[in-house]
């Protein structure tokens, strides 16, 4: 039935089920709560465990709230367990944390960059790098989430700063890096541990100096035969007749964003530079906002009319343009959509992992590769050596993400 033959394939299989299941719920199942959920024997579960717990793959932990006898425990991550070290890259700047199993997150730095592939890329390998060798074997992979279309092996573009074909794992220096779009990555958050968990079709659609947007299919962001799916942004979908920085004309991102938000103040935009001024238009203007939230529910009806979704969920700036302008946005949008769409309109939802999408899905996708029966192979064999220290806890205090506290 898993095409588990050998006792000890069985055990591989189960060890792995069982990871995951902790990963996925956010730690916070009990063991006979995910005894049940695993179909599993409890001694099976208590052998499980237990080997887990030698290997410094999980810790137990009593439940907070447990009633007479016993208290429950509720497996977590290990203290000295594998982390996975995210990295979401923005236009103006890149955050770098620390993933435990669960998805705990310790943001490790904050760093402004003047936006070209050596300036952006060779400060983020040393700080990698760094993290690395301090760490040591607990940093199981390296997922990094980039502004632009990545194509397979890592080659990516982003229009707004002038990269074209820029080969991120060589300029990062870092050991097969999990290189992946923003958006797609988002997306992957939000159906993983957000509010696209078990819906079977759905849209996310991730703004920030443009928008950027993907279809999720039984909780998969489709990618494209070249992997660079993810480019809603990139279609005309509102009209206008601008030039775009990816070469097309008309894009729906020349009008959803902060740079169009600066655009519409006659501020200067591109380049990723001015987010503190688009927040201020965003916070104050609300001419400007009307006009960005108009231009998200006319591309928002196209979509829906084409693929059907069961919920739009919106990540970045998305979440503020609709919680500011939802009658501007639904206005526009109603009008688009296909008479037998109206009926049943989808839902749209603001995000709940608010700006830390891209960095979470940057974590699943590397805890996605350790969590088989070959990643954890890979750590028993690496398993004990010098790298025994913690992340520090790091107060950020200057951050261009909201929330970008620990989780
Ligand atoms: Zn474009």
């Amino acid at each position: 039935m898993i095409g588990a033959t050998t006792s000890g394939e069985l055990r591989a299989h189960n060890r792995v089920r069982l990871l995951r299941a902790v990963h996925d719920c956010g730690a916070t199942r009990t063991r006979s709560q995910l005894t049940r959920d695993l179909n599993l024997a409890r001694g099976t579960a208590s052998v499980l465990v237990a080997g887990l717990a030698e290997h410094e793959l999980l810790h137990e932990a009593p439940a907070r709230e447990h009633g007479r006898g016993r208290p429950t425990q509720v497996p977590g991550p290990h203290p000295r367990g594998p982390l996975a070290l995210a990295v979401d890259v923005r236009e103006d700047a890149w955050e770098l944390a620390a993933c435990e199993l669960g998805g705990r997150t310790t943001v490790l730095g904050l760093q402004p960059h003047d936006g070209t592939p050596e300036g952006v890329l060779g400060p983020l390998g040393d700080a990698v790098a760094a993290h690395r060798r301090r760490l040591g074997h607990r940093v199981v992979g390296v997922g990094v989430a980039l502004a632009g279309p990545v194509r397979h092996g890592g080659l990516v573009d982003i229009a707004h700063l002038g990269w074209r074909s820029v080969d991120v794992p060589r300029l990062l220096g870092t050991e097969a890096p999990i290189v992946g779009n923003d958006t797609a990555f988002a997306a992957l958050a939000e159906a993983r541990r957000g509010r696209l968990q078990g819906v079977r079709v759905g849209l996310h659609l991730h703004v920030d100096f443009d928008l950027g947007g993907v279809l999720v299919v039984e909780g998969r962001p489709l990618g494209g035969a070249s992997g660079t799916g993810a480019e809603f942004g990139h279609m005309p979908l509102t009209g206008g007749d601008r030039t775009c920085p990816c070469g097309a004309t008309g894009c729906w991102s020349m009008d959803v964003g902060a740079n169009a938000l600066l655009r519409h103040v006659g501020l200067a935009y591109g380049g990723g530079r001015g987010r503190v001024q688009a927040e201020e238009v965003l916070a104050g203007s609300e001419e400007a906002v009307a006009a960005n939230a108009r231009a998200l529910g006319r591309g928002i009806a196209a979509l829906v009319n084409a693929h059907d979704p069961e919920v739009v969920t919106l990540s970045g700036h998305g979440v503020e343009l609709y919680g500011r302008a939802r009658e501007a946005l639904m206005e526009s949008c109603v009008p688009g959509l296909m008479a037998i769409r109206r009926e049943h309109p989808p839902r749209i939802e603001g995000s709940a992992l608010g700006w830390r999408g891209a960095l979470l899905g940057a974590m699943e996708s590397v805890f996605d590769a350790f969590l088989t029966p070959e990643g954890l192979e890979r750590w028993r064999e690496n398993h004990p050596d010098q790298g025994r220290d913690t992340p520090e806890r790091r107060n950020v205090t200057h951050s261009t993400l909201n929330g970008a506290k620990p989780l």
